[in-house]
């Protein structure tokens, strides 16, 4: 058995036994990279001999006894945390040559905790994208299917945990990125409650939406990462001082008792049959494990996607006034004067969807409009998440699909805004909310591609969320295959 392709908790039970060693394990997960990223792509930057001295150090702490549940552990993480020292380029043009001077806090915790990094993944520019094809740095493919695209924005994560590139990855969701690739890739994936982890160092897209979470083999180990970098942050003024229960304890609980609410407007036209059926079976996984399911109405979903295109592009709007040739990263040389070399530089450092929601945002914002659209959308933001209140009201946690298809062809959507955009229609409004989520991997199609389905609860409740996931993943018992690449 290859180290790369086991769990964070099997490889931690080797490694407090001494069967193996962190080096050994960071071995096998480049030996993998070296074999499998020419046609897969997951990453933007390797730090190999970054991962190694990290490997080495963490060896040295498991011998004296001061390893924790991450010691010696490959985590990916997504070219969007920065870290000090390592460039960081949200897979833009703009930040090509950006170093940032400090680590995000995720990325301290993980390095305190003693994880090892083997690199930065590829993303959609700014995040901004479903299928990881606008990175500057190139497309990432499916490891299931390497003519299908991983998801998006957070693919190179997804992509590297299901092709054992590394153990477990780090991703940014702000209105599905870390669900639907985990989805599309066969990976478990979950969007924390907004404020549960620090968004200091995080690139920011849509700051009232933006949320960091895992990507993971299983839940277990997604309960581990949630351990370690869930919690208040004085520097991250809208993280929440809420006490972070040890997650690790939900995942043997059980689900008798529960009710599960099946929203009756996500089972719409257009979802792909097989899908459907994946997610259907798992409602009765579901209720075989104990749980009863009852229908539920979430009834302003239909707006759900609309709102999120005029609030997320009008804080990307603000959010990206700061690129702007002069702080960071790409400068063009062709400006006569300070105007035109703002105006060189954002044109040329910027990729079409990331000035398009520049646009959008923008005229969104402006006076005479914002009343009828950004206004207008965060009124109905506000109902949206009182249709999840009443919900929970009704139900312990909710079942809904992820995707409404399998991962898609490359290039298939690029040229189709709308149809991209409404791969997020089941995801969105779990970030609209602020609610947690999670992807868990339900079965395959005929044709062999990985299908998710998604469990969401009430803020802060990520132990029931994880509770109920472990409690499905035990008795769906879906056969654990790996993608042949
Ligand atoms: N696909 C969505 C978008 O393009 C969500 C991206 C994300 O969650 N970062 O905005």
């Amino acid at each position: 058995m290859e180290l790369s392709t086991l769990t964070i908790h099997e490889l931690q039970r080797m490694l407090r036994e001494g069967e193996t060693t962190s080096v050994a394990i960071t071995e096998s997960v480049f030996k993998r990279i070296e074999a499998v990223e020419d046609k897969v792509h997951s990453y933007i930057t390797l730090t190999e001999d970054l991962a190694f001295q990290q490997a080495e150090q963490a060896d040295r702490n498991m011998q004296s006894g001061r390893g924790g549940p991450l010691t010696g552990i490959p985590i990916a993480l997504k070219d969007i945390v920065c870290t000090e020292g390592t460039r960081t380029t949200c897979g833009s043009h703009i930040l090509e040559n950006f170093i940032p001077p400090y680590d995000s806090t995720v990325v301290r915790k993980f390095r305190e905790a003693g994880a090892v990094f083997p690199g930065k993944t590829n993303m959609d520019e700014f995040a901004m994208g479903s299928s990881t094809e606008t990175s500057y740095f190139g497309i990432t493919r499916n490891p299931w299917d390497l003519s299908k695209i991983p998801g998006g924005s957070s693919g190179g994560s997804a992509s590297a945990v299901a092709a054992d590139e590394c153990i477990a990855a780090i991703g940014s969701d702000t209105g599905g990125s870390i669900r639907q690739p985990a989805a599309l890739c066969g990976v478990v994936g979950m969007k924390p409650t907004y404020g549960r982890v620090s968004r200091y160092g995080l690139i920011a897209f849509a700051s009232s939406l933006d949320q960091i979470g895992p990507f993971s083999k299983d839940v277990e180990d997604c309960a581990i990462m949630m351990n370690a970098i869930a919690g208040y942050d004085p520097k991250d003024s809208t993280s929440v001082p809420a006490e972070v229960p040890d997650y690790t304890r939900f995942l043997s609980k059980g689900i008798e008792d529960w009710t599960v609410g099946v929203p009756k407007e996500y089972f719409i036209e257009g979802i792909d049959p097989e899908v459907l059926d994946a997610v259907k079976r798992a409602m009765q996984v579901v209720e075989d494990a104990g749980a009863k399911i009852i229908e539920i109405s979430l009834p302003h979903s239909e707006y759900c996607v609309a709102v999120y295109y005029v609030i997320a592009p009008s804080e990307a709007s603000s959010n990206l006034a700061r690129y702007d040739g002069v702080r960071y990263g790409f400068r063009s040389r062709e400006g006569r004067d300070l105007m035109e070399m703002y105006k060189m530089s954002r044109s040329a450092g910027f990729g079409d969807e990331v000035k398009r929601r520049i646009m959008i945002g923008t005229h969104s914002l402006s006076s005479g409009y914002y009343d009828a659209y950004y206004k207008k959308a965060s009124q109905v933001r506000a109902l949206l998440r009182r249709d999840f209140d009443e919900a929970f009201r009704q139900c312990d946690a909710i079942i809904a699909p992820v995707t409404p298809t399998p991962a898609f062809g490359i290039g298939e959507k690029m040229d189709d805004p709308l149809q991209m955009y409404l791969c997020d229609i089941f995801t969105i409004s779990c970030n609209l909310a602020g609610i947690p989520g999670i992807s868990v991997p339900c079965g395959y199609t005929k044709s062999g591609l990985p299908v998710g389905v998604q469990f969401l609860t009430g803020h802060f409740e990520e132990g029931k969320l994880l509770q109920i996931a472990a409690a499905y993943e035990r008795h769906a018992e879906i056969e654990r295959r790996r993608p042949e690449i």
